[in-house]
This record gives C-alpha cells, sequence and structure tokens, in this order.
C-alpha cells in the first residue's frame, strides 16, 4: 500500500505566526491530541531567544511536560548553537534548522546573510550529529520570494549540497509564501533529484496563501516525495499578508491523500477534533477546507438533534 508521512507543524510553525499566547498546559493538550490522532512527527516548539517569539517562550517547560510515546518524534527549531544546547537540555532529540535560498527573505528573517547562516547551520548539524540527534532542515523561499519574487533553483542547489554534506537527513522544501504551483514543483524536485538528493530525504512545506497548497503537496507526492509538512485547522496566518491563509491544513492533506487509497497512519476524525480544539484555544476560525467542512457538518448534525 501507497503511504505518505505527514509533519505536524501546528505546535511551532502554527503558534509562531498566530497572535494568541497559549498557556503551556493547552499546548501540551494540543501535541497529545496530535499523537491520539496518530501523527508520528510532531515539531513542537522553537528554541529561539524567547524575548523574539513570545508565543514559544516556554519551550523547555513544555517538552519537559510531553509524554513519552513509542514511534512519536518531538522535534524543535533551532536557530543557532546556543538554541541546540537548550535543546538538548531539555531532551529534544529531533531538530529542525532553517535558512532562505534567497538572500533578501533570509536578511530579513534572521538579519545575516545566506552564506552566514549556512556556516551556523552547519555548526548547528554537526554538533547534532555527533550527538546522535537527527536533524531536518528547512530551506525556505525555494518556489519564490516575497521580495525577490523568482528564486533560481541553484541557490536550492548549492544549500542542499552543503547541508547533505553536513550531515541533515531531510531537507524540507518551504514555499514560504504560497507562491508556487504544481508544475514548479515537479520542476523543482525532479532537478533537485537529478542533482543527488535521494527522494527518500525531501519533504515539502507548502503555504495556502493563494489556495494551492494542496495541489502542490500531491505534485511532490505524484514526484516521490513521502512526507508532507502541515498544520491542524491551517493554523499559522502569513506573516506578509495578515488574515491570509498560512500553512497547508493537515486535515486537507489527510483527507485527499487517505480518499486516494493512499495511507497516512492518521485517524481524520482525531485530527479534525484536535484541529476544533486548537480553534477554540486561539479564538480565531482557522482556514483549513477540510476543517470548516468539519465543523458546518456537526453543527448541522447537533441541530438536526435539537429540533
Ligand atoms: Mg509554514
Amino acid at each position: 500500500m501507497s503511504t505518505v508521512s505527514l509533519y505536524e507543524v501546528s505546535p511551532r510553525d502554527g503558534l509562531q505566526n498566530e497572535a494568541a499566547v497559549l498557556p503551556t498546559e493547552a499546548k501540551a493538550e494540543l501535541i497529545g491530541r496530535l499523537v491520539g490522532a496518530g501523527v508520528k512527527d510532531i515539531e513542537v516548539t522553537s528554541f529561539v531567544r524567547p524575548r523574539w517569539i513570545p508565543q514559544l517562550s516556554d519551550a523547555a517547560e513544555l517538552v519537559r511536560m510531553l509524554p513519552r510515546v513509542e514511534g512519536v518524534r518531538y522535534w524543535a527549531l533551532v536557530p543557532n548553537r546556543v538554541g541546540l544546547e537548550r535543546a538538548m537540555e531539555s531532551g529534544i532529540r529531533h531538530v529542525a534548522t532553517f535558512l532562505s535560498a534567497s538572500e533578501t527573505h533570509n536578511t530579513k528573517n534572521v538579519n545575516r546573510t545566506v552564506r552566514e547562516s549556512l556556516a551556523s547551520v552547519e555548526e548547528v548539524i554537526g554538533v547534532a550529529r555527533d550527538d546522535g540527534i537527527e536533524v531536518r532542515s528547512y530551506i525556505s523561499t525555494v518556489f519564490g520570494c516575497p521580495y525577490e519574487g523568482d528564486v533560481p533553483v541553484e541557490n536550492t542547489l548549492r544549500i542542499i549540497e552543503r547541508l547533505m554534506a553536513a550531515g541533515a537527513q531531510r531537507i524540507s522544501l518551504g514555499d514560504t509564501t504560497g507562491m508556487a504551483n504544481p508544475r514548479q514543483v515537479r520542476e523543482v524536485i525532479a532537478r533537485v533529484v537529478a542533482e543527488g538528493l535521494p527522494v527518500e530525504s525531501i519533504a515539502v512545506h507548502m503555504h495556502d496563501t493563494r489556495g494551492t497548497a494542496l495541489a502542490n503537496a500531491l505534485a511532490a507526492y505524484e514526484l516521490g516525495v513521502r512526507q508532507v509538512d502541515g498544520s491542524v485547522g491551517g493554523m499559522g496566518g502569513c506573516p506578509y499578508a495578515p488574515g491570509a491563509s498560512g500553512n497547508a491544513a493537515s486535515e486537507d492533506m489527510v483527507f485527499t491523500f487517505e480518499a486516494m487509497g493512499i495511507d497516512t497512519g492518521i485517524d481524520l476524525e482525531a485530527l479534525a477534533e484536535a484541529g476544533c480544539y486548537a480553534e477554540t484555544l486561539l479564538g480565531r476560525e482557522l482556514p483549513g477546507r477540510f476543517h470548516l467542512y468539519w465543523k458546518g457538518a456537526h453543527a448541522r448534525a447537533a441541530k438536526a438533534r435539537t429540533a
């Protein structure tokens, strides 16, 4: 049977891009519900300097609160060596690094050139791998940059070569502001694979800013990619366009893959319930399409019962 795995980013990428600051217990509860739905890879927080992202300033406390479950991997984003060390102290054994394929985006995001970020990320990967920690590396703006427009695939290829040489085990290709289209996704992935990156090492991180996340994720799947990043309910807006959709909604992808006979290992109803829980916590309606459908169907069912 064909399979695809979901890498759930809502507790980190979702919350980082939401205004609400949630209590640590609520985050742990959300993560517990995601685990209950069958999600095996969850990016739970980020070890950036607490004052940079107040929503995630409880990183170490949260990690210590999480239940250890066989087969479940909790990932943390680490910006640099100091962040990696804090993550390791908390007990994290899976880390994600990040940098951008576009110079302007990278500079605006972390106030460093791509070259400077690469050196820092290589150091993080080396230290982590020496300690037996698993590493996934995000590359942002692979399919377009909000400042520069088109991003040459050569930028991505150069970065991938360095990340793999340093020991990164998976590369997540990011469509950071939802600019990609399925044809471009096919072209970029085909090129990256042709240049030597095994397709098993690729994940895609699509954004639904313009409604293309699901189509792009499916295009990646068709080329052999077997891990997709998603955020329950589509949690996490787009930082460049207030009110716009951001992360690909996990339920939309799980529904579609399962409907196509591709096993995700996830209980869609339980995942949808986790999305509704997240929405209650945030106090704003989440944009995921399956999420909205699910809520509507339940509201109608409840109305029918009381009528
Ligand atoms: Mg994202």
